[in-house]
């Protein structure tokens, strides 16, 4: 039972070396890194929350119920991208998908605006299998809530 549990984790990269990572957080407390601001990254997102808040303001005072309805679609139809595709299908390899549905589910997954499938799997890839070290492009320990300001520090 054990070993075929241990192939799945291995299969889908969820694979957590405990002892890896145990190494890894004593050998980064050796170093004195220190996080320095990524003004392109800031830059982007400001103008992405500046975008959002104006699309805010869109929605409640200016736009058809049409647009508001389209927005929501585009947004469920992303989080299908990203979920089913990006994640589910690419990082873990939890399924196989036929080639249209892999096409379907690629074309989704750039209407979330969230990188390319391939780097989008590789960094989730890297999280699950060294979370919360500095290899984990979305570690908690990074400041600046990382989760949603990903790269910024
Ligand atoms: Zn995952």
């Amino acid at each position: 039972m054990s070993i075929k549990v241990d192939a799945l984790i291995s299969r889908q990269f969820l694979a957590a070396n405990l002892d890896e990572i145990r190494e890894m957080r004593e050998e980064s407390r050796k170093q004195d890194a220190k996080s320095h601001i990524v003004w392109r990254n800031v830059a982007l997102f400001f103008a992405l929350h500046v975008g959002a808040a104006i699309g805010l303001y869109q929605i409640f005072f200016d736009a058809k119920w049409a647009t508001v309805a389209w927005v929501f679609i585009l947004h469920m139809l992303g989080s299908v991208g990203i979920t089913a595709g990006a994640h589910r299908l690419w990082a873990h390899r939890s399924y196989k998908a036929t080639l249209p549905m892999r096409i379907f589910l690629m074309c989704l997954n750039n209407i979330a605006l969230q990188n390319d499938i391939i780097e989008w799997a590789r960094d989730h890839r890297c999280h699950h299998k060294w979370t919360d070290t500095d290899a984990d492009p979305h570690s908690t320990h990074r400041g600046c809530s990382s989760r949603t300001w990903d790269g910024c520090w």
